[in-house]
C-alpha cells in the first residue's frame, strides 16, 4: 500500500509524448513542492546537441501545476550548414506542435 503524504502526492498523467517509464516518480523537491520532469527528445542531433520538450509538473499547496518548455541543448551554436539548420527548424516545428497539445490532469 502506498501512503500519500504532502511530500508524496499522487502523480498526474504523463503527456502523451513523455518518453519516461509510466508512473515515473517525483524527481526533486522544489521550494513549493515536489517536481518531476516529463521529457520528449524531439531530435537527438548528435552526442552534444538535441532539441527537447519538457513539462515540469509540480504539486503545490494550491494543487498541480504544469509548465512546458522547449529546450535547445546545443553545444554547437555556430557554423550549421543548411541541412543541419533545416533539421533544427523541423525539430522546433514538431516541438511547437507537441507543446500545443492540451495539458492533462
Ligand atoms: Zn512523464
Amino acid at each position: 500500500m502506498t501512503v500519500t503524504s504532502p511530500a508524496d502526492p499522487p502523480l498526474g498523467a504523463c503527456p502523451t509524448w513523455c518518453e519516461k517509464p509510466a508512473d515515473h516518480g517525483w524527481e526533486d523537491e522544489w521550494s513549493d513542492g515536489p517536481m518531476r520532469d516529463h521529457v520528449c527528445t524531439i531530435d537527438r542531433i548528435d552526442r552534444y546537441n538535441a532539441i527537447r520538450l519538457h513539462e515540469y509538473e509540480r504539486y503545490t499547496r494550491s494543487g498541480r501545476v504544469r509548465e512546458r518548455a522547449i529546450n535547445l541543448d546545443l553545444d554547437q551554436s555556430e557554423n550549421w550548414d543548411a541541412a543541419g539548420a533545416q533539421r533544427v527548424i523541423d525539430a522546433l516545428n514538431e516541438a511547437v506542435s507537441k507543446f500545443a497539445e492540451p495539458l492533462r490532469e
